[in-house]
């Protein structure tokens, strides 16, 4: 691959992560595509991210799998020596009461958002060390993480998380260059949200409509880039005005 910043992005295959892809492909990055179990779309957003200018490949390994994912960042990292961005974006929702939340669901999307996080940050980091300047981190949390939402006591603990494990992560890192950022989306148009009875969640939304993935990717976009130099730390909210 020509000589370019690398980013990876977790869950890059479909919806917010897909736009991400194409964002940064867009900004001048190649890009590493994760999915999980979606072949063809992956595929597909490697033909969005070369329409955008960019190199890249994609690269199956399910986050919350601990063995798969040290494999997976070992051959990228042996190929590549380096991965400037990383995009934690790869996260999943079982929605019930917590009464009858079956344990599995709550282990699902923990294992998911937060031990994803720990298993594909912590090897990337190690590399971003060599480098520093101009690295960067952005994990895509939820309004979920910061106001709590009913019927979601397992996807708030994981989102929240990640809002605290960001901030203290960046604490860590910040005096090396390397910058640790989170976005909070709202309700945002992908498969995620399908379900979702449109009527009450638009009513939900100041703006009065969901948001569209490239809403997200442009913000996190601007974290990953030196215009953002002096902001680490932080939570960003694109959520149509929710509270
Ligand atoms: P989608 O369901 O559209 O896409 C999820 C993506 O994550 C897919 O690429 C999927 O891969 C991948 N993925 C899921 N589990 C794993 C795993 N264990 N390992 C690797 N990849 C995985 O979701 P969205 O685009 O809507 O969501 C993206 C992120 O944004 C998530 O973290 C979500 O929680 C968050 N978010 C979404 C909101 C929304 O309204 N849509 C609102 C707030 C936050 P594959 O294609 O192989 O299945």
């Amino acid at each position: 691959m020509e000589d370019k910043k690398l980013a990876l992005v977790t869950g890059g295959s479909r919806g917010i992560g897909r736009s991400v892809c194409v964002e940064l492909a867009r900004a001048g990055y190649n890009i590493i595509i994760n999915y999980k179990s979606n072949t063809a779309a992956a595929q597909e957003t490697l033909g969005l991210v070369h329409e955008a200018g960019g190199d890249g490949e994609s690269v199956q390994f399910d986050v919350a799998d601990a063995p798969a994912v040290h494999d997976a960042i070992d051959g990228l990292l042996k190929k590549y020596k380096t991965i400037h961005v990383l995009v934690n974006n790869a996260g999943i929702a079982a929605d019930t009461l917590f009464a009858m939340m079956p344990q599995k669901d709550w282990q699902s999307v923990i294992q998911t958002s937060l031990d994803g996080f720990f298993n594909v940050t912590k090897p990337v980091l190690t590399s971003m060390l060599r480098v520093k300047k101009g690295c960067s981190v952005v994990t895509i949390s939820s309004v979920s993480g910061i106001t709590g939402n009913r019927g979601q006591t397992n996807y708030s603990a994981a989102k929240a998380g990640l809002i605290g494990a960001s901030k203290a992560l960046a604490q860590e890192v910040a005096r090396l260059g390397i910058r640790i950022n989170v976005v909070a989306p709202g309700l945002i148009e992908t498969e995620m949200i399908k379900s979702a009875p449109r009527e009450i969640i638009l009513k939900l939304i100041p703006m009065g409509r969901v948001g569209m993935p490239e809403e997200v990717a442009k913000v996190v976009r601007f974290l990953c880039s030196d215009d953002a130099s002096y902001i680490t730390g932080q939570v960003i909210s694109v959520n149509g005005g929710m509270v």
